[in-house]
């Protein structure tokens, strides 16, 4: 291969070099290119035309570009498709380039412009309000081990909410599921121990160096006012901080200052439960169909992010459960209340997200008059609220929180326009009547403007050509400009017009008074721009001090439209208010599941209520009946309801009575987990022994055909192994559904078990499922009704028929798939047995497998077996 690398090439290689892996955008004039690998994948993903350019060592370049003004648009879809970007900005003018080539004594012509890598794009760092949902918060997290232990340090940079964790390495995926992060950020000596993460260099994890930077960062000699962090805590954060001081090459995004997350006054939920109880997406990935899409009823996007929040992560304390109970019930009870005040707050900018923009250095005036008005407007529904009477401990406690900006919202309105650009540097968004000069500056180029308008009529009057016209463009300024026909009047010398440019048809000119109004208006207009950039950094410096009572002002909104949208919701479908205790009771009448209620009612039908009673003294209900049935939606409709109560909410029932949950699991028998490589079985079961290790007495679990994913025999056993531990280890509330009648037979030995079933009935040959639950084992099973109900043609059913009396005879011949289970000893004695000294005749025995010894060696153990028997 011959050819040589051009000055640019190695300009660009060395900016790939530093890009670590990310996408390089490299601005050449109007737009941002992409070459060589990067822009094959970036020209598949967006759909783009893929060029070459040029050639580097005598091979083309491949190369794609999109447009600067439209980048953004280019950057959401890279970075939904899971890439990252570095931005490589020019960083002098190709004059300034031109001017240092000479001082360098390299020919101008080979000047090449500087570029530098100015910001990376990635998933958990977007502040661009095209690039976020409004609805739902954008976290990153940082995840290292300190002498054991985990710790997790979140952001959702938008905003800057910040918060700390630490947990056993064992819940480590059960954390990282709450916080739902888009990007995670690990130590390097991580490789392989979670997927997808950005390796960072160990040293950045540094707990010591963690507590520095924060204490920096928000001016403090001690980090106690805030909370007491562990090591690895503090550890996660100095990862977190250097990653953003990385991605924003040494800029800092908004970081408020950083809250504990109290493991134990949470109710714990692990991967497995959110993905199967469908909190915030639904199984196909999407919001559609999730518990979040059919509560929600916040009217801001701020308020819909706190919700989320507040589902991901449900109290286990009674006193903050109440607060946010009565606060919902006082906007409950009062629907014109509650209707004014949803009003005023669906006016609401989103304030947390504009102050993280003008926080990282990417605000812009649009932005300022954005935390302006919701500021104010704040302040209205404060002084709304303040005259109501009766008002909740919460809501008292948030209404000083959303005063207190008097000064800085005066200023923003007499600085501002009424509706700033997003575009700074055109200028224009500062108010008349601000500044005295500005307007000066303004009135200076206004009135040059006017000039030049005057000259225009002048001078085609004086040439008597009525299509002269002065116009304006980058290149050149203002100039006169003539169809050609009539150039040779402005081109006689002593017209008073010199010639600028010929173009076809027409020509243009220059002329002295021209030259003069143009540059008053230039001058004063780069003045003015000059002050209003003055005033914007002003502005904006006086918004980033005020950080962290702005944040808590958007913070007691956001809480306040949660909870109207919550009480809006319990209006609509005439939801009560759970009462909490301290106790061990689960006592729901009337219950229903929320997203199934809300389908069945798009289609016009009506969903069955059903009553859940758990006690200690019958704590475990065995739920059977035909599949269809309604087993399923019963056993999430009461985890969700335990849920949306610990979350603070009201909950769909008539009367709900809840003993506060510590934790909460939930299981489907074998699930579609392929995807990540283990078999649904495995899956299941190890699903299954994380609830038995974990539940305590105060945990409620629903375990939905556990034992499925296997055959019969195994599953049956499993089923009932699991049943009896939970009932006699465990000791927690639990509804377990399953389709193994045999199961029945536990209700005589396990004595806090009861069962019940979902009710069916045959009529005229089909059958009718009544969604209802009813006392009583199930009488038989349904399978072959619910298969013709399904489809399946009467000739296929009828055979299988056939075949189920064949089996059922050979059954009872024997005694049934379940004969000889009710003989077998309790569980408890079982375990008992365990600890017995083995009986090591037994035990040699057991071990063997006959098949595989020798004639010789089984002499041999049998010699063995006597002498360990005569020695006992
Ligand atoms: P199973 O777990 O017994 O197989 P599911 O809980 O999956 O049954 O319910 C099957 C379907 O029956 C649901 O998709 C829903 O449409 C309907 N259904 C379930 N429970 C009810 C109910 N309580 N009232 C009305 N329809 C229900």
């Amino acid at each position: 291969m011959s050819g040589k690398t051009t000055p640019m090439m190695e300009q660009y290689h060395a900016l790939k070099q530093q890009a670590e892996g990310c996408l390089l955008f490299y601005r050449m004039g109007d737009f941002f290119e992409l070459f060589f690998d990067d822009a094959k994948q970036a020209a598949s993903i967006l759909d783009i035309a893929l060029t070459a350019r040029g050639k580097d060592s005598g091979d083309p370049v491949p190369m794609c570009g999109v447009p600067v003004h439209a980048a953004e648009g280019y950057l959401a879809r890279l970075i939904k498709a899971g890439c990252r970007v570095a931005i490589a900005e020019q960083v002098e003018t190709p004059e300034q380039a031109k001017q240092r080539a000479k001082r360098e004594g390299t020919p101008s012509s080979k000047a090449l412009v500087k570029r530098d890598i100015v910001r990376f794009v990635t998933a958990g760092t977007l502040t661009e309000e095209a690039l976020l949902e409004p609805r739902r918060a954008n976290m990153l997290a940082a995840v290292c081990e300190v002498r054991g232990s985990i710790g997790i340090a979140s952001c959702d940079i938008s905003t800057g909410r910040m918060v700390l964790e630490s947990c056993d390495p064992g819940n480590l995926h059960a954390a990282l599921a709450r916080v739902g992060a888009s990007e995670i950020i690990t130590p390097d000596d991580w490789a392989g121990r979670l997927e997808d993460t950005i390796s960072r260099p160990k040293s950045d994890f540094g707990s010591d160096d963690g507590e520095r930077r924060l204490k920096t960062l928000h001016e403090v000699k001690t980090l106690d006012g805030f909370g007491d962090f562990d090591r690895a805590m503090l550890a996660a954060a100095g990862g977190l901080i250097s990653y953003l001081e990385h991605v924003g090459r040494g800029d800092l995004p908004l970081l408020l200052p950083p809250r504990v997350r109290a493991g134990e006054s949470q109710l714990s939920m692990d991967e497995a439960t959110r993905a199967s109880l469908e909190i915030l997406t639904s199984q196909q990935g999407g919001r559609q169909g999730s518990l979040i899409a059919a509560i929600d009823r916040c009217v801001t996007g701020a308020g819909a992010r706190q919700l989320a929040d507040d589902l991901s992560a449900p109290l286990c304390d009674m006193a903050a459960i109440s607060g946010r109970l009565a606060l919902v019930h006082y906007l409950h009870q009062d629907p014109l209340l509650r209707a004014d005040l949803r009003d005023v707050l669906r006016l609401l900018p989103d304030i947390g997200r504009a102050l993280g923009r003008v926080v990282a250095g990417r605000g812009s005036p649009r932005d300022l008059g954005q935390i302006r008005d919701g500021l104010a407007e704040a302040r209205r529904v404060r002084d709304f609220l303040s005259h109501k009477p009766d008002r909740p401990v919460l809501l008292e406690s948030l209404l000083p929180l959303m005063g207190g900006h008097g000064a800085l919202v005066d200023l923003m309105q007499r600085a501002l326009v009424a509706a700033p650009p997003t575009e700074r540097q055109n200028g224009g968004f500062i108010a008349e009547g601000y500044d005295a000069s500005l307007d000066e500056l303004r009135q200076v180029s206004g009135n040059a403007r006017r000039a030049i308008a005057a000259l225009e009529a002048r001078y085609r009057d004086d040439t008597g050509i009525a299509s002269l016209k002065i116009k304006h463009n980058g290149v050149l300024g203002y100039f006169i400009e003539v169809p050609a026909r009539h150039a040779d009047t402005l081109m006689a010398p002593d017209s008073g017009f010199t010639h600028r440019q010929t173009m076809k048809g027409a020509v243009r000119f220059n002329s002295l008074s021209l030259h003069e109004e143009a540059g008053r208006i230039s001058e004063a207009g780069g003045h003015a721009l000059a002050a209003e950039e003055e005033h914007f950094e002003m502005l904006a410096a006086q918004v980033v001090a005020a950080r962290q009572e702005i944040a808590a002002t958007a913070d007691a909104l956001s809480r306040i439209d949660v909870s109207a949208g919550q009480a809006e919701r319990a209006a609509e479908g005439d939801w009560c208010r759970p009462q909490i205790s301290e106790d061990t009771v689960l006592a729901i009448v009337g219950g229903r599941h929320p997203v199934v209620e809300a389908a069945l009612a798009q289609a016009g039908d009506r969903f069955v209520a059903n009553d859940c009673t758990l006690v200690p003294e019958d704590r475990l209900w065995l739920i059977g009946g035909p599949n269809m049935g309604g087993k399923s939606t019963f056993l999430r409709q009461n985890a969700l309801i335990v849920l949306l109560a610990q979350a603070g909410g009201y909950v769909p029932a008539e009367s709900a009575q809840i003993g506060l949950v510590d934790r909460l699991f939930s299981r489907v028998g074998a699930s579609d987990n392929l995807a990540r490589g283990r078999s649904t079985f495995m899956v299941e079961m190890v699903e299954t022994a994380a609830i038995l290790s974990q539940a305590t007495d105060r945990s409620f679990v629903i375990l939905d055909e556990v034992g499925r994913g296997t055959s019969t025999y195994d599953g049956l056993a499993l089923a009932w192994a699991v049943v009896e531990a939970v009932h006699e280890n465990n000791r927690c509330r639990c509804l377990f559904a399953t389709h193994y009648h045999e199961l029945s037979r536990l209700a005589d030995r396990c004595d806090a078990l009861s069962l019940h079933h979902v009710r069916a009935r045959e009529w005229k040959g089909d059958l009718v499922l009544l969604h209802e639950l009813a006392n009583g084992p199930a009488d038989r099973s349904y399978g072959l009704a619910v298969a013709r109900l399904a489809g399946i043609s009467k000739q296929v059913v009828a055979r299988a028929k056939s075949v189920l009396d064949k089996l059922e005879k050979g059954r009872a011949k024997t005694g049934g798939l379940a004969a000889g289970l009710g003989d077998l000893p309790l569980f408890a004695a079982v375990q008992a047995d365990d600890d017995e000294p083995g009986d090591p005749v037994r035990e040699k025995l057991s071990e063997l497998d006959i098949d595989a010894l020798s004639p010789r060696e089984a002499l041999e153990i049998l010699y063995e077996i006597k002498r360990a028997a005569e020695s006992t």
